[in-house]
């Protein structure tokens, strides 16, 4: 069994850090000046709040490396966005371009337009528009480069290790290597994606265009009338929901323990340190804590004194049965900015960007938008009954990379959230990072560019 306090018990803290031998290192390239050598053995134990694919890999691979793991989780695991999301494992790390030049008025168009793929609310909400003006400042272009980079970093080292993770791990999520397709009706649309396709050949990205003639023969799926599309040749897919079920069982069945119906409400601290994580079902304690709540990051930390840069990028949902005559490969619809991802067991429509806060419940208008989408591409969209129509929100940081690593703030706190529209492609590098630099080793990634410090966290 975890170290985790049984509910309703306040266990005493014990202390991680190793006093003999003790070497400071610093790990973080960048900004981090902590030293952080806690070593993974049966002494330590890490409590992780959130039982989305963040916080199910980082339990996996630090059971795997040794520590004793309890989670936390307000309902269940995958209750969050990770559960009805769009399952693309994507080694490009612009796809959205949401920051890129030209996105900040295009997203002040789409006010207008109630069924536009970005939205944000014309609601008033100071948070809101500061964190949105600081999204837009990533639009330049030395901000945008440095932050593709960042992220491209960890997607690529992600796409190495989720593979081998879910054969190690004997994980059936539907594991399907067919690359994504960006496709375009119009040409002049495919044409201004150039330097696009020129930025990810700079980051030794595969990615190709192809003819309308191309692609017709390739995905028979589509109407007539594809002016052509950008492939990520080396792109993947997966099942979301399996992928979380396989993670959470793995994680019981290597003795971590998941505490579903605990819901967090506020931390007891002392000495800089976290001291006890309250919940719904009784408090919880251990010598480190991985903070891995998602969008709703920002208001548990709240009650930390941390400001955490994260909106909630709201998107949607719909879930079939599969479906006869589906496309063989993940598509992106691109001018309705719709994903069309078709497993063995599944079809779902997914997309849109909203920032409307923590806002919650379907939006018909935006449902309708994505079954409108699959008309105008599929020769045959989805008629059979819808399985589920689902909601959930990306974790949406301010320069577009995750926050991953230790806080500056709390001795024994760590943060592994912010992934964005990326989550689940993100979430093996993640973990791995999180799992070497709690267990001292030098990690693989440069830590630097993830490292919560670079907003004073
Ligand atoms: C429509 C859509 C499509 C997407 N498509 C893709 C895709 O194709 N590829 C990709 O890589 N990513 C995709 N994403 C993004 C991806 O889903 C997210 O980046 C990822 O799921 C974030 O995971 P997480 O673990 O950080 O957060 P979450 O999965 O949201 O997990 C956070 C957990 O914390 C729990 N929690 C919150 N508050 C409390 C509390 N007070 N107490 C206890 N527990 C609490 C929640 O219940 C939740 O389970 C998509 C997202 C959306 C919305």
């Amino acid at each position: 069994m975890c170290c985790a306090s049984h509910p309703d018990t306040h266990a005493t803290l014990r202390d991680s850090l190793p006093s003999a031998g003790y070497t400071a290192r610093h790990h973080a390239k960048g900004t981090h000046r902590r030293p952080y050598n806690v070593r993974m053995s049966g002494e330590n134990d890490v409590l992780i709040l959130g039982a989305g694919v963040i916080g199910l890999a980082c339990a996996l691979q630090l059971l795997r490396a040794g520590a004793r793991v309890t989670v936390i989780e307000q309902t269940v695991p995958g209750a969050g966005a990770s559960h009805g999301n769009c399952g693309t494992i994507t080694a490009p790390a612009m796809r959205h371009r949401l920051t890129a030049p030209g996105a900040v008025l295009r997203a002040l168009r789409s006010l207008l337009h109630a069924d536009a793929p970005l939205r944000i609310s014309p609601m008033p909400d100071l948070a809101r528009w500061r964190w949105l003006f600081g999204f837009a400042q990533q639009a330049r272009p030395a901000a945008f480069w440095r932050a593709a980079q960042a992220r491209a970093a960890l997607l690529q080292r992600a796409r190495d290790l989720l593979p081998q993770m879910l054969e190690r791990e004997g994980i059936d999520a539907g594991w399907s290597e067919q690359g994504l397709l960006l496709v375009f009706r119009d040409a002049r649309a495919l044409a201004a994606e150039q330097d696009y396709v020129e930025m990810l050949q700079r980051l030794q990205i595969g990615a190709r265009v192809l003819s309308g003639a191309e692609v017709g023969a390739r995905e028979p799926a589509l109407r007539p009338g594809v002016a052509g599309a950008i492939e990520h040749t080396g792109d993947a897919m997966l099942r979301p929901e399996r992928l979380i079920a396989g993670l959470a069982a793995r994680v019981q069945a290597l003795g971590g323990v998941i505490e579903s119906g605990a819901r967090i409400e506020g931390f007891d601290t002392g000495d800089a340190r976290i001291a006890a994580v309250r919940t719904t079902r009784g408090s919880f304690s251990a010598t480190q804590v991985l903070l891995a709540l998602g969008a709703w990051s920002p208001l548990l930390a709240r009650h930390l004194g941390l400001r955490i840069p994260v909106q909630p990028g709201k998107g949607y949902s719909m879930t079939w049965d599969a479906q006869p005559d589906a496309p063989r490969a993940p598509l992106v619809l691109k001018e309705r900015s719709v994903c069309v991802t078709a497993w063995e067991d599944g079809f779902r429509l997914g997309s849109t960007m909203e920032f409307s806060g923590w806002s919650e419940g379907l939006n018909p208008v935006r449902l309708a938008a994505l079954r409108r989408a699959a008309s105008e591409y599929l020769r045959h969209p989805p008629q059979a009954p819808v399985r589920e129509q689902w909601w959930g929100w990306r974790p949406m940081s301010r320069d577009e990379v995750p926050l991953i690593g230790p806080s500056t703030r709390w001795r024994n706190l760590w943060l592994a959230t912010g992934h964005g529209m990326l989550g689940v492609s993100m979430a093996a590098a993640t973990a791995e990072l999180i799992a070497q630099l709690l267990d001292g080793r030098a990690p693989t990634l440069d830590a630097g560019l993830y490292a919560p410090a670079r907003f004073g966290l």
